[in-house]
C-alpha cells in the first residue's frame, strides 16, 4: 500500500498541495514554511525476540505534523516499504483530514518497516508492544492518539492500549482508537470509512442531478473501505455494483453484483476474481469503465496522468488515500469529473475514530444509530462546506478541501500565536 517504489516523494507531494492552496489564502511566506514542516518526528530502533530465539531489530517511525488544532490525530502502518517521508506525508494529510471535517485535533502518522505477512502472532505482539512502549512518552489521550492504518488492527490497538495501560499503573482506553468494543472500541467504527464516503457521494450527487437509483458503481479494492463503500451504496442508496476488483484481478457484471454474495465468495475463495456470472477484467479496464461513479478503495497513485483521460465516470470518490497524482487531477478537473477527494471522501473513520475518543473520555458509550446519524452531519455539512469554497474560488474540490483545511489550521496557529 506505498508508492516508494515509484517516482513521486509522497512527503513531495503533500508539500505542493500546501504551495498550491497558499495562493489561494494569500499565506504569508513564512507561515507557509511552517505548514510544509512536521512538527515532531521520532524514530525508533527496536530489538524484538523471534519465535526461534533470534533478536532482530526493527526501525519505527511517529511523526506528529501539526498539533494547533489539539491533540494529533492517525494510523500506524506496519509495511516493509515504509519510509519517513511516507509517513510525514501521510501526517500531512491527517492535519488536513481531521481540519476538512472539523475534528479538534492535528495530524500524525506511525509506521513500522516490517513485513507482518511473514510474522507469527507472537511476534507481531511483542514487536507491537515494544514499539508502542518506545513512542509511549510522545502519545497519550491527550497528546497523539494512534489507530490502525495498513497491516494493523484492532488487535493491535488493544495491544498498543494494554502495553500503554501497563506503563500507567491504570487503564487508558483513550490512547488509540480502532479498539475492540469490549475495551472501548465504538460502535459503527469498522464500517464508518465506507459509511462516511456513501454519504458525501450522495450528497454530491444531489448537487450533479445524478439519482442514485440505478446509478452505476465501480470500486476498485474490496477490502474493508471498498466492500463497504459498495455495500452501502447498493443497500442504501439503491446504487448498482458493476465492478470490483482486489490484489488478484477485477470483476465485470453489467446488470449489477449482490455484494453480500461477493462478500462471502471473497471470504471463501480469497478473491472476488472468479465471481459466479461475472467477467474479469484488467484493473485499467476497471478504472475506465463507462460509469456513475469510480471508487478508488485500494492503493496510491491508480489514477495517473497516462489514464486519467479514460475515465469516464461522472464521479470518483476517493475511498483510498491518495489514489490521483497531481497531474491526473488537472485531467480531471479538465474533463469535468467531479473528484471527491481523500481527505473528505474517506475521513468517516477518523470522525469515528473522534467519537471512540470523545466515549472512551467520557466512559458513555452511543448506540450505532447515534453514532451513525452524528456521521451523517458530519460528513454532509463537510462536503457542503468544500463544494461552496470550490464554487466561489473556481477551483476543484481537492483544492477547495486544503482551502477549507489549511485555512482552519492558520486560524488556529495565528489566535496561538507563535511560541514565545
Ligand atoms: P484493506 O487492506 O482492507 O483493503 C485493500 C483492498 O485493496 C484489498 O481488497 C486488496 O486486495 C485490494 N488491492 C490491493 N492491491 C490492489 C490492486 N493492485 N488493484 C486492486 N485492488 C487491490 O485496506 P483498507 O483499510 O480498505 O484501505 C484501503 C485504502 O483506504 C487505503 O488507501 C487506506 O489508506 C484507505 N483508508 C482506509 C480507512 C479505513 O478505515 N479502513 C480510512 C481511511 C482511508
Amino acid at each position: 500500500m506505498t508508492n516508494n517504489g515509484g517516482a513521486v516523494n509522497p512527503f513531495e507531494t503533500a508539500q505542493r498541495q500546501v504551495d498550491i492552496c497558499a495562493k489561494y489564502l494569500k499565506l504569508d511566506a513564512g507561515v507557509t514554511e511552517i505548514l510544509k514542516h512536521p512538527k515532531r518526528e521520532l524514530t525508533v530502533n527496536f530489538p524484538v525476540r523471534m519465535d526461534n530465539g533470534s533478536y532482530r531489530v526493527f526501525t519505527g517511525y511517529r511523526v506528529q505534523y501539526n498539533m494547533a488544532r489539539g491533540p494529533c490525530k492517525g494510523g500506524i502502518r506496519y509495511h516493509p516499504q515504509v519510509t519517513l517521508d511516507e509517513v510525514r506525508a501521510l501526517a500531512a494529510w491527517m492535519t488536513w483530514k481531521c481540519a476538512v471535517v472539523s475534528l479538534p485535533y492535528g495530524g500524525a502518522k506511525g509506521g513500522v518497516i516490517c513485513d507482518p505477512k511473514s510474522m507469527s502472532r507472537n511476534e507481531l505482539e511483542r514487536m507491537t508492544r515494544r514499539f508502542a512502549s518506545e513512542i509511549a512518552p510522545i502519545i497519550g489521550p491527550e497528546i497523539d492518539v494512534p489507530a490502525p492504518d495498513v497491516y494493523t488492527d484492532s488487535q493491535t490497538m488493544a495491544w498498543i492500549m494494554d502495553t500503554y495501560s501497563m506503563q500507567k499503573g491504570y487503564s487508558v482506553p483513550g490512547v488509540v482508537t480502532g479498539k475492540p468494543l469490549s475495551i472501548g472500541g465504538s460502535e459503527g467504527r469498522g464500517e464508518a470509512t465506507g459509511r462516511g464516503c456513501m454519504y458525501v457521494i450522495r450528497e454530491a450527487a444531489k448537487d450533479l442531478n445524478i439519482k442514485m437509483k440505478g446509478a452505476s458503481f465501480a470500486v476498485q479494492g474490496f477490502g474493508n473501505a471498498g466492500s463497504v463503500a459498495a455495500s452501502l451504496v447498493s443497500r442504501e442508496l439503491g446504487g448498482k455494483i458493476i465492478a470490483v476488483s482486489d490484489s488478484k484481478g477485477a470483476i465485470l457484471k453489467k446488470d449489477g453484483m449482490d455484494v453480500a454474495a461477493v462478500e462471502k465468495f471473497k471470504q471463501e475463495k480469497g478473491s472476488v476474481v472468479g465471481f459466479p456470472g461475472s467477467q474479469k477484467i484488467s484493473n485499467q479496464e476497471l478504472l475506465a469503465l463507462d460509469c456513475d461513479v469510480l471508487i478508488p478503495a485500494a492503493l496510491e497513485n491508480q489514477i495517473t496522468k497516462e489514464n486519467a483521460k479514460d475515465v469516464k465516470a461522472k464521479i470518483v470518490a476517493e475511498a483510498a488515500n491518495g489514489p490521483t497524482t497531481p497531474e491526473a487531477d488537472e485531467v480531471l478537473y479538465a474533463n469535468k469529473t467531479t473528484v471527491l477527494p481523500d481527505v473528505l471522501a474517506n475521513a468517516g473513520g477518523v470522525t469515528v475514530s473522534y467519537f471512540e475518543w470523545v466515549q472512551d473520555l467520557q466512559g458513555y458509550f452511543w448506540d450505532v444509530n447515534d453514532v451513525n446519524s452524528r456521521l451523517e452531519r458530519v460528513m454532509s455539512g463537510s462536503y457542503r462546506g468544500v463544494a461552496d469554497v470550490a464554487k466561489k474560488h473556481g477551483v476543484n474540490n481537492r483544492t477547495a478541501a486544503y482551502i477549507v483545511a489549511v485555512g482552519r489550521v492558520v486560524e488556529a496557529m495565528r489566535v496561538r500565536g507563535i511560541y514565545p
